[in-house]
């Protein structure tokens, strides 16, 4: 790959006029490629030929988009080997996390648009005050949808930012992370082989507080929807607000994991370790505190010890590491920092595996560290760290565990392990975060909404409730001549 030049595709062809920005490996720090950033100029076109394809578009039944949709499900799918190589090589994420979970995932993901029969453009309804009318309510598409992408799941974000905004008749133009935009652009590329119009999907590649800032500042998106860090978040909604576009905020979160002292105890210690240190920890609903039951705490920690030991930190690309690199350096530094200062305010590190040996040189690698001792004060208690590092906190009985849960600002998942289901059912209920896990961590469905509660967001993405997020909402009234029912009301103002 290396010194391979990354366009931006626009109107369905790839376009490489601008300035170059490098692509660095995040696997051993060597130059990988570049990409052309978009400048306000080539920003505008790609809103301009999203805002064509639209006109044509829109007017397109629901199943002629799942026809396309299945198609470019089967296209992915014939490619998926190359996606998950694409996909490791540009994140530096494991090469089996990219085979057996991003890619298939995202696949079985855009499957679920094309076959989906749940969302209905329009539905009828009776109108109480006006016994003789009736309605009809549609979901018509918002137009063009801005889409604004993090680095993580780069090919699952691409899949959920673009799939169900076609589903509902929109056009996209997205701006995948200036770190790892391959997999989306190559799913731009698949969506135009499967027969979607020319124009439809753009992805614009670049930083964010330049590409990005001219993406919201086109007057004609009709719709932001973003995902990223709460501080991107909060400074894209107030831009947005200017020209009143609708925005869905997917945002950060610092989401506990609860161990009760009924759960069996191994299941709980692998879905933890699971749940913080898949992907190095750099997942937004990442469980990176861990609660646990004073009882049993030691024994817990003990066996979480035990698997964080047995993990293979290793190269991204070979089939048999288990944990590999950090995105990218400046995220790397944030973790140290954050870890690093909270070790100085009294945080106890419990356990860090040393990878140094086991992986390539010059690459950005963070221990999967285990960190006791962590006090509210301390701002690693409610930070994000986005990445392999677990702050531990312990509890006396249910209530302290959901008061100690519910204390961040974030609210985007959690975790319950429990034998006692209602006692899991019942702590879920006062828990403040859109999805909860209960003896399970990060499984993902298609079907399933998720989203954020407080700090971590605005908006639903996946599911029903996702595919709404693109529609807005029209009332025909269809008033009936026979009926003498409006007569009565025209009456307050006319007189034969
Ligand atoms: P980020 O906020 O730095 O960037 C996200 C995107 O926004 C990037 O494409 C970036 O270029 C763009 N951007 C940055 N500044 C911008 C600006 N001024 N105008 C317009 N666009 C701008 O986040 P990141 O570091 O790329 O990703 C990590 C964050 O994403 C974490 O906080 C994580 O929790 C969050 N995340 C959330 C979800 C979710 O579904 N809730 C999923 C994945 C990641």
């Amino acid at each position: 790959m290396g010194g391979k030049i990354y366009g931006n595709f626009i109107n369905g062809n790839e376009e490489f006029n601008g300035n170059k920005i490098e692509m660095i490996s995040p696997s051993d720090g060597s130059l990988s490629g570049y990409i052309i950033e978009a400048n306000r100029n080539v920003v505008n076109n790609a809103v301009d030929s999203a805002e064509d394809a639209f006109k044509k578009f829109s007017s397109s039944t629901i199943r002629e988009r799942q026809k396309l949709l299945a198609r470019l499900t089967e296209i992915v799918e014939s490619k998926a080997e190359m996606y998950s190589m694409m996909e490791s090589i540009n994140t530096g994420k494991t090469i089996r996390q990219s085979t057996y979970m991003d890619i298939p995932l995202g696949i079985e993901h855009i499957r679920y648009f094309s076959t989906t029969n749940e969302f209905k453009f329009q539905r009828e309804i009776e109108h109480p005050e006006y016994p003789d009318t009736h309605g009809m309510v549609q979901y018509a598409p918002m137009g063009v949808v801005a889409s604004i992408a993090p680095w993580n799941v780069p090919f699952l974000m691409a899949v959920w930012k673009i799939v169900p905004a076609l589903l509902a008749g929109n056009s996209v133009v997205l701006k995948p992370s200036h770190y790892t935009p391959l997999t989306a652009m190559e799913l731009a590329k698949d969506i135009k082989k499967a027969g979607f119009p020319d124009g439809l999907v753009n992805v614009i590649n670049g930083k964010g507080n330049s590409t990005g800032e001219y993406l919201m500042e086109n007057n004609k998106i009709n719709m932001v929807s973003f995902t990223g860090s709460t501080n991107t978040g909060k400074h894209v909604m107030e831009k947005v607000s200017k020209n009143i576009k609708k925005t869905t905020l997917e945002l950060g979160g610092k989401s506990p994991n609860i161990v009760m002292d009924d759960a069996d105890l191994d299941r709980a210690a692998k879905g933890v370790v699971f749940g913080i240190y898949l992907n190095s920890g750099q997942l937004c609903e990442s469980g990176s505190r861990l609660l646990v039951q004073e009882s049993i705490h030691k024994q817990l920690l003990e066996t979480i010890k035990k698997y964080i030991q047995n993990m293979k930190a290793g190269n991204p690309m070979d089939f048999e590491t288990d944990i590999s690199a950090i995105t990218n350096e400046p995220q790397l530094n944030k973790i140290k920092d954050l870890t690093d200062e909270s070790i100085n305010s009294g945080a106890h590190v419990y356990y860090s595996k040393d990878m140094g040996k086991d992986v390539p040189h010059g690459g950005f690698y963070y221990s999967p560290t285990l960190l006791t001792d962590v006090k509210p004060d301390m701002k690693i208690f409610d930070e994000e760290i986005f990445g392999p590092v677990l702050s531990v906190s312990t509890f006396n009985d249910e209530r302290e565990a959901i008061d100690i849960a519910n204390s961040s600002k974030y609210g985007l998942a959690a975790g319950i392990w429990t034998r006692n289901i209602d006692k899991a059912t019942r702590m879920a209920g006062r828990i403040e975060a859109g999805t909860v896990w209960i003896n399970e961590y990060h499984l993902l469905s298609a079907a399933a909404p998720r989203g954020g509660f407080k700090m971590s967001g605005i908006g639903r993405e996946l599911g029903l409730d996702g595919i709404m997020e693109y529609t807005q909402t029209r009332h025909l009234f269809y008033g009936n001549p026979e009926s003498g029912l409006s007569d009565v009301a025209y009456q307050l103002l006319i007189k034969e």
